[in-house]
């Protein structure tokens, strides 16, 4: 089990799909699963302040992850939603619906049973210190604000037609948000490693893990 934290931008999502693709292990994108929260809530009339209906919707939410195409694709039901959560909208509504304890209990819950038997490596904000505590190795990915924004405003399609700094706008507010949050703040788990990725290659951070990993597995 690896699991992999840290701040919007830093670098997770390529990151982790390169290391477990090295390392033969399925990926667990948990952020997916927050975003497609906020979605179900979106449709089905829930405010995104309304913890305990939303906590409802978290657990009875039909989600998955398939295989489609060489790509991991995200499933609400049997509509394939990848797409419609990666808006900045759902950005900040993944943000806001992630900060209700009924909403993280059912999500962990969920992630806990995906992640069973092992050889899984999880993103997200909180897999190495609340989900998997005890996850074999556990990073904290980590750059300066100002090259996340750069980083996610310059992803394609992503960016959802906003200026650089709007961008750095939501980044800072969604930052600030997941990390000042009652439930499950963004911090750095115990044991886990640091990489500040500010000036590296997404090559060197994933050598940088495997490093660690296999040190670790001696
Ligand atoms: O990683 P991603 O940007 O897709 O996550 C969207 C939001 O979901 C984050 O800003 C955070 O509020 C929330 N999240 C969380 N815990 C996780 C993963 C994501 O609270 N493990």
């Amino acid at each position: 089990m690896i699991t992999i934290d840290g701040p919007s931008g830093a670098g997770k999502t390529t990151v982790s799909k390169r290391l477990a693709e090295v390392l033969g292990m399925v990926r667990l994108d948990t952020g997916a699963m927050y975003r497609a929260c906020a979605l179900a809530a979106e449709r089905a009339g829930v405010p995104w302040d309304d913890a305990a209906r939303l906590g409802e919707l978290a657990r009875g939410m039909e989600l998955s992850f398939r295989n489609a195409g060489g790509a991991r694709r995200v499933f609400l039901g049997d509509e394939d939603v990848t797409e419609s959560i990666r808006t900045p909208g759902m950005s900040m509504g993944a943000s806001a619906v992630s900060a209700h304890g009924p909403v993280r209990e059912a999500l962990v819950a969920k992630q806990r049973e995906m992640g069973r038997d092992g050889g899984v490596v999880l993103e997200g904000r909180d897999t190495g210190t609340v989900v998997f505590p005890d996850a074999e190795a556990k990073f904290f990915l980590d750059a300066a604000a100002a090259v996340r924004a750069l980083r996610r405003h310059s992803e394609t399609g992503s960016s959802g037609g906003q200026t650089f700094e709007e961008v750095f706008r939501d980044v800072l507010r969604r930052d600030a948000h997941d990390s000042t949050r009652r439930h499950s703040p963004l911090k750095i788990a115990d044991g886990a490693i640091y990489i500040d990725s500010t000036t590296l290659s997404v090559d060197e951070v994933v050598e940088a893990m495997r490093r660690r990993i296999h040190g670790h597995a001696g």
